[in-house]
């Protein structure tokens, strides 16, 4: 749950490459603090995003094998809390992190805040989900105003639905789709393209990492999943010339991955067991999260393959830019100090170009200024028909060095905000 940087917003201007944001971190200071705290977020303020009010709460206790990570290298490299929706003392009627380091898929008690949370609290105030609705048209009057959508049930009858306001939240790859899909004779290209900006600029975090086995016994396992994190790394001049990146230090418990590699290796027995104590105590790992900038061709697009509803599949293009390799170098000798730092052995990098994806999925729906480059202006709304808004991570133009989680939530509630004005 993190926060942009100030810079993150201004690429454009600052270091020539991306594109600027219609907004500041300024206008979306006081979102970020609101969805910080519908959310439950414990964090450091020593990330480099300013703040005017304090976190909801302060951060879950420190992970051993993070002490000795931010011990070990310091000064050199501060390691910090991340910023979580994870609750460090009963918050929102959900309990405290127990520590029993499962928050990927899912926390099993919930001390780690879901959209089911939410979800459970919209039913509370009254809105009512229609569950098992495939949208699968959009509907736009002859003006341009969005008039309805259609839906499946789940036996394919079809429905359709008006309203005064409509708002997109299918997320970054499901919202253009649909848009796509919506396409009429009056609309060629789909709803609210007539740029032909819908679908494109994809972005995500590629991530490779550095496994290594550790002087220390660190004994990853014990604790939130991803707990701390390098964050001096995002942002700097050298931005106009290599992505920026963020460090994050895994806390999964490395047993599993090293019984497998034991047993291709043909170890058995006492010599298994005894191998097995040493790796999970001091195997470690750090990756990297890398900025992808904005590219047209970086796209969702309409597949011809049909899903049981009859509807097209999403088809993704996606290649990774230079400016993204020469991150991933500069990454590599951040990797390899760290290790020495920690006074780390056998050193195994992820090979070039087998990078690991995120689902930090960004871009699709990008706001901007000119209504000739981009698919909603800064509140949301689709410059092609005025009683369309979109939410979402695919409104965000570019992808910075974060999850994108927070900002969409900010976003999305700034853009509520305004619909609530009029
Ligand atoms: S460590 Fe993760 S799974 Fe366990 S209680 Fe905390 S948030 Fe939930």
């Amino acid at each position: 749950m993190w926060r942009y940087l100030p810079n993150d917003f201004r690429i454009r201007s600052l270091y020539d490459v991306g594109v600027d944001w219609p907004i500041t971190y300024d206008d979306l200071e006081p979102w970020y603090q609101e969805a910080e705290e519908k959310t439950g977020v414990n964090g450091s303020t020593d990330t480099g995003s300013p703040r005017t009010k304090p976190f909801p709460m302060e951060p879950v206790a420190e992970v051993w094998a993070m002490r000795r990570f931010r011990e070990r290298l310091a000064p050199e490299y501060p390691v910090v809390s991340n910023t979580a929706a994870r609750n460090s003392r009963p918050y929102d009627g959900r309990p405290a992190c127990c520590g029993a380091n499962n928050c990927q898929p899912i926390c099993p008690i919930d001390a780690q805040y879901t959209g089911g949370t939410a979800v459970a609290a919209a039913e509370r105030a009254g809105v009512v989900i229609q569950e098992n609705a495939v949208v699968y048209r959009i509907e736009a009057a002859p003006g341009g105003r969005i008039a309805a959508v259609h839906y499946f049930d789940p036996d394919r009858g079809s429905h359709r639905v008006t309203g005064e306001t409509f708002i997109l939240a299918a997320n970054g790859i499901e919202s253009p789709k649909l848009l796509l899909m919506s396409a009429d004779d009056a609309r060629p290209r789909g709803i609210s393209n007539s740029s032909d900006q819908v679908g494109r600029n994809l972005c995500d975090h590629p991530s490779a990492s550095l496994t290594f086995d550790a002087e220390d016994e660190l004994w990853l396992g014990r604790g939130p999943q991803s707990p701390s994190s390098i964050n001096t790394l995002r942002d700097g001049p050298w931005r106009s010339q290599h992505a920026p990146f963020r460090l994050d230090f895994t806390n999964i418990s490395q047993l599993r991955g090293a019984a497998e590699d034991l047993i291709a290796e043909g170890v058995y027995g006492p010599a298994f067991e005894r191998e097995l104590r040493r790796r999970a105590a001091h195997q470690c790992n750090v990756k990297n999260v890398i900025e992808v900038l904005p590219n047209p061709e970086n796209r969702v697009t309409l597949s011809d393959k049909k899903d049981a509803l009859g509807l097209p599949h999403p088809r993704v293009s996606y290649s990774i830019s230079d400016y993204v390799e020469r991150g991933m170098e500069v990454s590599v000798q951040h990797f390899a100090r760290i290790a020495e730092l920690m006074g780390g052995t056998n050193l195994r990098y992820t090979p070039k170009g087998e990078y690991a994806n995120n689902q930090h999925i960004t871009g699709t729906l990008g706001m901007g200024a000119d209504p000739a480059r981009s698919v909603v202006d800064g509140w949301g709304r689709a410059h092609d028909h005025e009683n369309l808004f979109m939410v979402g991570t695919g409104v965000m133009p570019t992808s910075a060095t974060v999850n994108s989680t927070l900002t969409a939530l900010a976003l999305a509630l700034r853009t509520a905000h305004h619909i609530e004005q009029g």
